[in-house]
């Protein structure tokens, strides 16, 4: 391999320039030559300019830039030979032979006829005397990788494309603003989401706030029904107290005849049969502008940086990849497979199979739009039969976790769906203790989908001795029959308590579930917990504002995030907004560590940097506190550089839930509800914590806590970020070469 081009191509979305800043940088530290392409494409068919060579500071300052720095285009020349030929050329006079392409299945196929084509382009370029044979001797092969790159997250091969989750969190601030405005007037409203083929906007916005129908590609209604059926439940939500109704349609949505279903039939059809005004709201390009997430910064990074080590590590004779990710790994896949993969979706969809179509999705659509027809529903299902009617309790425990909500709102509904009793035990083990507690009916958590905070209340109360005689006392006069536990480690620490005491205390012998629910990110048994993504992307988008206002003076800041004894926040949010050092209790910082840093900070500023950046987690040190450390860098910095603490606190507990926690908060309440109603219904109940493990959600019986949990330090034994810090380390610091 010689030097590498990246692009981005087609459609641009958000976290495109994290990829572009993480490869340029990944390359640099292996001491290999990487360029920009401007304008995809077309700036690859028409070299000279738009082909230029990026130095590490050409990507600094582009991490929360919305869009793609480097441009994007469609280019209908590159689709000719004639057209790939200027391409081949202007790459072999640039000395380039790899390519990295960051688009959606359009450009990776173009990429890989490209590839295909290059021998024999190179041979034509030799023939009519553009380059000589040595020269085409030393650029035999093209090597390519691919990225996805999408808002539609509509690319096999990758649990998300780049751009998807900040779509939907423009998409779902939308839809909450628009809730709120309908509420008040008592309004229908008609939400347009973008989405051709793929309804994964669609139905995760619609998951994710309190929208009462929605229409995706891949599950079309009868074309003679949905109208009427959409209305009976609209008329059912509002019959039932619901002041507003929301419809989200994908752009592609159609009935089963494939005839498209567009918003104004559906506003006219709610007009019609409901005698009510509603109004169309077509989000359109909104939905692909904005600063990245939290999450597509880290995906784009991620996935940036495994592209160049992939491109310098392929021979000539592998397939090409594409890179993604499935769970929070990094995975390849053949790149054609994936293309071909996604492009058959379309095909089904355009020759109506709509069965194939909802089978290929890799997001388990089946089960998120099941979860979803019972959620958005103004009342439950007719009972079911059932062996016998449970009473079932929810609470929270812990500290407040954006999300916590959204859990109970989906437990008590799902709980009620099958014909149980739901209660609501209020503030944390105290609750139990006092026999505080009620039941809740299908429309008490109504919109609480997308409310912060607690609203059964929570607090870090662990129960002790004489506790659980009255626990037990309130478990057996309620009659309750399984408890699900959503927090972090007070919840955990109690429920393993309960459970170890269910000898002594036979009504503790009911299955008693723990959902992971803490901004901490500290729970054994996940790879993530509900309100960390909320909390990470607060975080964020502070520091972004805190980088922002020191454009006048050199200055570094020092910031403090919360996690305890877990790094998990202070990790990610420095990845995120391109920290040069984080401090975690996991690594724990020497007073070397502190001056070689000061050194770079300092060398830093000498050669002309205008910020610094360091976070630190709150925990990360008894003795080099936040305040130890501004006080240090403040009396070694001098004149060169002031230094400012920040310490984030409470404002990372609160908020409207993310996207992601919500629609994780409702799909792990379902699968610990499912499991609650089994165990309760059997001779010997287990109990159990729940969480996603390699993209799939698992449970761990609660018997393995104590083996999985460090209970001094309050988190797990082994934590899967931590294997990400030699990509931060690349990010942050150049590597010196000769
Ligand atoms: P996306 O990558 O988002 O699917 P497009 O399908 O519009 O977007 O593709 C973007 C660009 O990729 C096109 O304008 C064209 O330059 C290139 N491209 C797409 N398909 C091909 C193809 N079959 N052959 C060559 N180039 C292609």
């Amino acid at each position: 391999m010689n030097k590498i081009a990246i692009f981005t191509s087609g459609g641009d979305s958000s976290g495109m320039n994290a990829a572009l800043r993480s490869a340029v940088r990944t390359a640099l530290n292996l001491g290999v030559e990487i360029y920009a392409v401007y304008e995809g494409y077309r700036g690859l068919v028409d070299g000279k300019e738009k082909i230029k060579k990026l130095t590490w500071d050409d990507v600094g300052g582009i991490l929360q830039l919305g869009g793609t720095v480097i441009g994007t285009a469609r280019c209908q020349r590159f689709r000719t030979r004639a057209g790939r030929l200027r391409a081949a050329h202007n790459l072999i006079e640039n000395g380039i032979d790899a390519l990295i392409v960051i688009g959606g299945d359009g450009s990776l196929t173009g990429a890989d006829i490209f590839r295909e084509d290059w021998p024999g382009l190179v041979q034509e370029l030799v023939e009519t005397d553009e380059i000589d044979s040595k020269t085409a001797q030393r650029y035999p092969n093209l090597h390519i990788v691919g990225l996805p790159g999408s808002i539609d997250n509509d690319m096999y091969g990758s649990d998300m494309t780049i751009g998807a989750d900040t779509a939907l969190h423009r998409i779902v601030e939308a839809i909450d603003a628009i809730g709120s405005t309908a509420a008040s007037h008592q309004r229908s409203f008609v939400v347009e989401v973008m989405g051709r083929n793929c309804g994964y906007l669609a139905i995760m916005s619609a998951l994710a706030t309190d929208a009462d129908w929605v229409f995706v590609p891949e599950n079309p209604p009868a074309p003679e029904e949905w109208k009427n059926e959409m209305c009976q439940s609209l008329r059912a939500g509002r019959e039932a107290g619901r002041r507003d109704s929301t419809v989200v349609i994908a752009e592609g949505a159609c009935d089963s005849d494939g005839n498209p279903i567009t918003s104004q039939e559906v506003k006219e059809a709610i007009e019609s049969q409901l005698g009510e005004e509603a109004r169309i709201t077509i989000l359109g390009h909104v939905q692909r502008g904005g600063s990245p997430s939290a999450f597509d910064r880290n995906l784009g990074t991620l996935l940036g940086h495994a592209a160049v080590e992939h491109l310098t590590e392929t021979k000539p004779e592998d397939v090409p990849q594409l890179i993604g990710i499935r769970g929070n790994r990094v995975i390849a896949s053949p790149l054609m497979d994936c293309v071909d993969r996604t492009q058959e979706i379309a095909k089904l969809a355009q020759a109506h199979q709509y069965d194939k179509m909802r089978e290929m999705r890799g997001w388990s659509f089946t089960s998120v739009y099941e979860i979803l027809h019972v959620l958005l529903q103004a009342e439950p299902d007719p009972p079911p039969k059932i062996e016998r009617k449970l009473r079932l309790a929810v609470m929270h425990s812990g500290g407040p976790a954006p999300g916590m909500n959204t859990a109970v709102r989906a437990a008590v509904r799902w709980g009620k769906n099958q014909g149980h009793t739901m209660l609501g035990v209020h503030n944390g083990y105290p609750g139990l203790v006092d026999n505080d507690l009620n039941e809740l009916s299908w429309m008490d958590v109504s919109g609480w989908s997308n409310w912060g905070g607690a609203n059964l209340g929570t607090n870090r109360f662990v129960p002790q001795k004489g506790d659980f005689y009255a626990i037990a006392r309130t478990l057996e006069e309620q009659k309750i029959e399984g408890l699900l536990v959503i927090g972090g480690e007070a919840g955990y620490d109690g429920a393993y308590e309960m459970f170890d005491r269910r000898r002594e205390f036979p009504s503790f012998n009911i299955p008693i579930v723990c959902l992971p629910a803490t901004i901490d990110n500290d729970r054994p048994g996940s790879e993530l917990s509900i309100g960390a993504d909320t909390a990470l992307n607060s975080i964020v988008s502070v520091v972004d504002k805190i980088k922002e206002s020191a454009v006048a003076s050199r200055r570094c800041f020092v910031v403090e995030t919360m996690g305890e004894h877990c790094g998990y926040l202070a990790f990610m949010s420095g990845l995120a907004t391109g920290a040069e050092r984080v401090y975690l209790h996991e690594d724990s910082p020497t007073l070397k560590d502190l001056q070689n840093d000061l050194d770079q900070l300092v060398t830093g500023f000498i050669g002309g940097k205008r910020l610094g950046l360091v976070i630190r987690n709150e925990d990360a040190h008894p003795i080099y506190t936040s305040d130890f450390m501004a006080r240090l860098f403040e009396a070694e910095g001098g004149d060169l550089f002031d230094v400012r603490q920040s310490i984030l606190g409470h404002l990372q507990q609160g908020g409207s839930p993310s996207p992601f926690d919500r629609i994780q908060a409702t799909r792990l309440a379902v699968h610990c509800m499912d499991y609650i109603i089994e165990q309760a219904l059997s001779p010997d109940p287990g109990s159990a914590f729940f969480g996603f493990r390699g993209g799939k959600i698992d449970f761990t019986g609660l018997e393995d806590y104590v083996r999985l949990a460090d209970q001094t330090l309050g988190r797990p034994k082994t934590q899967w970020w931590l294997d990400l810090r030699d990509i931060a380390k690349v990010m942050a610091e150049p590597a010196s070469h000769p």
